[in-house]
């Protein structure tokens, strides 16, 4: 089953096809796509607008297919679940990734290291070409490091390390990060969801 996936985010789109290459999805972009202007709703709600947004353009260009979105970002219990729905633009909408993890590691500096735990979150909605939807989420907890490490990955892989790890998401092989991220669960999420369906 080919589904498109509404996203810009290259390394979100990396991890997404290689979680699915063992499904009976695959996943394809649309260039086409422009990443939708997100409110600062939830997790859930910017999924579902990310993916009905690009379900409307294929729509208007007559293509009658299925789509996947993502939205996902960093939640610190330190900080009251900040950078949470706002990750991608913690830091000012132009900052750098470097930029946005280092804002970060110094918002935390003095919390010690039992204070820094973390849960990065995911929901990824899936619209039929008939505009039947279901929802799938995941969770992966762990905790804030005092440095960065590793060169994997995105966003903030080299300053979270999951829980039962002592390595960061950055320094794990792709292969390793994507059998425990959020990303992963939810996508788990969603094909338990529609089981019947891509079964
Ligand atoms: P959005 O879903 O487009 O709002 O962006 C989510 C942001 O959260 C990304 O730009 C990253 O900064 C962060 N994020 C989401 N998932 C991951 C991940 O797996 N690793 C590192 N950072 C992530």
């Amino acid at each position: 089953m080919h589904v498109y996936v509404a996203t810009r985010n290259v390394g979100k789109l990396a991890e997404l096809k290689d979680i699915f290459a063992r499904s009976r999805i695959e996943v394809l972009t649309y260039d086409g796509y422009a990443d939708v202007e997100e409110g600062e709703l939830s997790f859930h709600d910017n999924a579902l607008l990310k993916a009905q947004t690009l379900h409307q353009q294929l729509k208007d260009t007559e293509i009658e297919a299925a789509v996947i979105a993502d939205d996902s970002g960093l939640c610190v219990d330190a900080l009251d679940g900040r950078p949470g729905v706002l990750s991608a633009r913690y830091a000012g909408a132009d900052a750098t990734w470097e930029e946005r993890r280092r804002r970060l590691l110094e918002e935390l500096r003095d919390v010690p290291n039992e204070k820094r735990t973390a849960t990065f979150v995911c929901y990824m909605p899936l619209i039929l070409a008939d505009g039947k939807t279901w929802m799938g989420e995941g969770f992966a907890r762990g905790r804030i490091t005092r440095e960065e490490r590793g060169a994997g990955g995105f966003g903030y892989d080299p300053i979270f390390v999951p829980n039962g790890e002592a390595q960061t998401f950055a320094e794990m092989s792709e292969e390793k990060k994507n059998s425990m991220s959020h990303r992963h669960a939810a996508a788990q999420a969603l094909l338990d969801a529609c089981r019947g369906l891509l079964y």
